[in-house]
């Protein structure tokens, strides 16, 4: 039993923890989940390749990854330039930017688990060229990097793919760790990030997986039920300085833990994956270490997180299971997808 505030250090947070209180807890039925066999090519796919999309633009004849300029952009270079100054104490500017999609391949019915992991690292490659492209422009401060996965995060199309988000201001959450960071290494000496990393270490709980250079944790202060962190070892501020062989092995543990989610209800696993990046707006990210995080929405085959009084009334994050509790269940899974043990006869 878990009955207690834990401190979020990258978000500067109370996270109250009560699993105390357990609802009625899951019996481990089999999920009604119906999984149709997709075909690897849709014709009516915006996303597979070769196929017109809404704007009339065409796909390449793609093989591996596919980089193009989203369609419907929330911050692009059409958006009106001189926008009205409101009156008051309002203030307003331009939503310039760029929006971009990544297809991670061209087969319409796999999902970023089912890669392989030299695909896996070759995404992680077309992550780091568009963070220093994109970075690199005076007017973008920040590149987002994100992946909704699944209807219940409103993806309707499960072509695998991803979306990149390039802003003239730095998103809340990685403006508010990029903060905290510069803070913790100025009175420490120490980073922040790193400081977690041992903690996780010395604790051994919560880490779902390793190997040399990068690590798969949940940690303490985690929000939502399968909240995990994915990381190289390594102090880096984004992709950019990773070199090869630790791409390939975060490229390893991102896998396995795609497959770990997929395997606990035997279900596509939704999720929203963010990358947390430095901002690329010229200031002094020393401290800031790059991580992956993934915020799964389900804390049961069937049950949403919904996030409601304490969440979007109040701003802070009220968890009903305990992080040790749902890293161990993690850790527990089998390494092979269980889509794959089907095909191979295995139980
Ligand atoms: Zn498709
Ligand atoms: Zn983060």
């Amino acid at each position: 039993m878990t009955w207690e505030q834990r401190w979020h250090p990258l978000r500067e947070e109370w996270v109250i923890v009560a699993a105390h209180r357990q609802t009625r807890p899951w019996i481990g039925k089999t999920v009604e989940h119906q999984e149709a066999a997709l075909a690897d090519y849709l014709p009516d796919c915006y996303l597979c390749p070769g196929n017109a999309r809404v704007s009339g633009k065409r796909n390449a004849h793609y093989t591996s990854t596919f980089v193009f300029d989203n369609d419907h952009p929330c911050v692009g270079s059409d958006a009106p330039p001189d926008v009205a100054a409101p009156k008051g104490i309002y203030r307003n500017r331009p939503a310039i930017g760029v929006s971009r999609v990544v297809c991670y391949s061209p087969k319409h019915n796999l999902t970023l688990a089912h890669l392989e992991v030299f695909e896996i690292a070759e995404l992680l490659r077309v992550w780091r060229e568009q963070y220093i492209d994109l970075g690199r422009r005076n007017e973008i401060s920040h590149v987002l990097i994100f992946e909704n996965k699944g209807e219940v995060v409103g993806v309707s199309n499960p072509h695998p793919h991803c979306q990149l988000y390039a802003t003239n201001f730095v998103f809340k959450t990685i403006e508010t760790e990029a903060r905290v960071s510069q803070n913790h290494l100025a009175e420490t000496g120490r980073i922040l990030f790193q400081d977690i990393l041992k903690s996780e270490h010395d604790d051994g709980r919560r880490i779902i997986l390793e190997n040399q250079s990068a690590i798969a944790f949940l940690p303490y202060f985690a929000r939502y039920a399968y909240e995990v962190f994915v990381a190289p070892k390594e102090t880096h501020a984004s992709l950019e300085t990773l070199t090869e062989a630790e791409r390939l092995e975060l490229a390893a543990v991102l896998k396995c833990v795609l497959i770990k989610f997929d395997n606990l209800w035997q279900m596509p696993f939704p999720y929203v994956m963010a990358l947390h990046q430095a901002p690329t707006d010229g200031g002094d990210y020393r401290g800031f270490h790059f991580h992956i995080e993934f915020h799964p929405p389900l804390r049961q085959p069937n049950l949403l997180k919904y996030l409601a009084g304490p969440e979007i009334g109040g701003g802070n994050f009220l968890s009903d299971t305990a992080p040790e509790e749902k890293a161990a269940e993690l850790r527990a899974q089998p390494d092979v997808h269980y889509g794959q043990a089907r095909r191979e006869g295995k139980p």
